[in-house]
């Protein structure tokens, strides 16, 4: 097995190159240098390694698609078998699914059968077992700090619930986060499982989480660890279902594009990285809420920051799209030294521009489009009345922004599903006039007990909390 090793986005071209490997990577998130690990190149697939991938079950599939990534780190029956394990917690065999639409060639990716009804299963369930497995292998334990405004929190709960080697704390805002939301994290009462309830603010909880890892004692002694986004365990596993979508469609000998309902950029970064790897994909849509920094970008140039507005699709609801870096990396040819001057730049003054040959090169692989609140309600009327589909607010703003931007009709267009419809209610009866029908797993929250503890908004509440919980073996 080749030796892919990661290099960070902002690493100086002259000093030697730091190389790590996929085990340092899982387990360091962030670079010291505060850019993205990312590989140092893209393993490629020839047409002929494509066409022998048609009709594999998905974890196969996906065993095939990550193994250069994971390398030697994992032996191959071990890492096949975490594969398999995380995608048998998805309700659908298929474990994503590929719909075809009666509307202009598109189709409909649903990424949302796994445990939380969101597409950030597909990546977690799988992030969570490697993980354990690298920790139990050295004999660590490591305890994740996160804070969550209501939509990820469970993903990452249920990502490492019954682990043996990781304990999850994981902050939300007292009576800030709908009921289904925070019964998706109480209900689970596994022990390594910890729910605090904080007398505050989603910012309030994030400043915790933050400062939990500033405090370099507390954060060595609890071995603190997060798993978000920026991991690239996440975009490795996500580059799996848009070769599990175009081999469907056609590929390699037929094109395919993809429309992206897009916050961080993880999700069409991963994208971005299966067209690097040889996958004939045309273009890739940037779908943006109000928030729309990247669309833009991608119409100026220029990345600005402005505030947050919240939306009906608050998973979009960013400011700055922290995978984009990994974009920009290559946009500035690799060199680090010249992006890190770049993004210091960009986060002392608001704004960044890049040059009229790099905006081409950029729209030559990404289009994009934006949908406000009032035309994402309309976007889910339409397409129920179009499709027969019930979307989510996410998936809606990807549907009305791949009709906008629709291209070639020959080309198939795949709009990626990002949530259960079910996790949105409000705005889909808004929508259409009524409620989305409630799978029975997400009905069946309402009998369960809870388990949660409430804090002030204190750091030192907090943290004598977690030096308390009697959790290390
Ligand atoms: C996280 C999320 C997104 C945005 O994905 P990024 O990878 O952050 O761009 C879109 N829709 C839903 C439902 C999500 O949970």
């Amino acid at each position: 097995m080749s030796d892919l090793r990661y290099i960070s986005t902002r690493q100086g071209s002259r000093t030697p190159l730091e190389r790590l490997t996929f085990e340092q990577v899982m387990l360091a998130g962030l670079a010291r240098d505060g850019g993205l690990y990312v590989p140092e190149r893209w393993p490629v697939l020839s047409p002929a390694d494509i066409a022998a991938l048609r009709g594999l079950p998905y974890a196969e599939l996906a065993t095939r698609i990550m193994a250069p990534f994971v390398g030697d780190t994992v032996d191959a029956a071990t890492f096949s078998r975490l594969v398999r394990e995380a995608y048998a917690s998805f309700d659908d065999a298929e474990v994503v699914r590929l719909k075809a639409l009666p509307v202009d060639g598109l189709h409909l990716l649903e990424l949302f059968h796994g445990p939380t009804f969101a597409f950030k299963d597909v990546a977690l369930q799988l992030l969570g077992r490697l993980l354990d497995a690298l920790l139990t292998r050295s004999g660590h334990r490591a305890r994740i700090v996160g804070a969550t405004s209501g939509d990820t929190g469970s993903a990452a709960i249920e990502a490492v619930r019954d682990r043996k080697a990781i304990d999850i704390f994981m902050l939300h805002p007292q009576g800030r986060v709908s009921e289904v939301q925070r019964r998706q994290m109480t209900t689970v009462l596994s022990p390594n499982v910890h729910n605090i309830a904080i007398e505050g603010t989603f910012d309030d909880c994030q400043d915790l989480a933050k400062a939990c890892f500033n405090d370099l004692a507390f954060r060595d002694r609890h071995h603190l660890t997060a798993v978000n986004s920026i991991n690239f365990a996440r975009v490795m596993a996500q580059i799996v279902y848009y070769f599990h979508a175009a081999l469907q469609l056609g590929a390699p000998d037929r094109p395919v594009s993809f429309c992206v309902p897009t916050g961080n950029f993880g999700n069409i970064y991963a994208g971005y990285a299966a067209r690097a790897m040889g996958l004939p994909i045309e273009r890739l849509l940037i779908a943006s809420n109000s928030n729309d920094i990247l669309t833009r970008f991608i119409e100026s140039g220029e990345q600005r920051i402005t505030g947050v507005t919240p939306t009906f699709s608050p998973s979009m609801d960013i400011q700055v799209s922290s995978n984009f870096e990994r974009y920009l990396f290559d946009l500035f040819d690799r060199d680090g030294k010249a992006l890190a001057a770049a993004m210091e730049s960009f986060r002392a003054s608001g704004n960044m521009n890049v040059s009229a040959a790099q905006l081409a090169r950029a729209r030559a692989t990404f289009d994009a489009g934006r949908l406000d609140d009032g035309d994402t309600l309309r976007a889910i009327a339409d397409a129920q009345r179009e499709t027969g589909e019930l979307l989510d607010p996410h998936t809606a703003v990807g549907y009305a922004v791949a009709r906008q931007k629709r291209g070639d009709r020959a080309v198939p267009m795949v709009v990626l599903s990002t949530a259960h419809p079910a996790k949105f209610p409000d705005a889909v009866k808004q929508a259409t006039g009524e409620a989305p029908p409630m799978p029975a797993r997400l009905a069946a929250l309402a009998a369960k007990p809870e388990r949660y503890q409430t804090l002030p908004n204190d750091i030192g509440a907090l943290k004598r909390l977690m030096d308390d919980a009697a959790v290390f073996a």
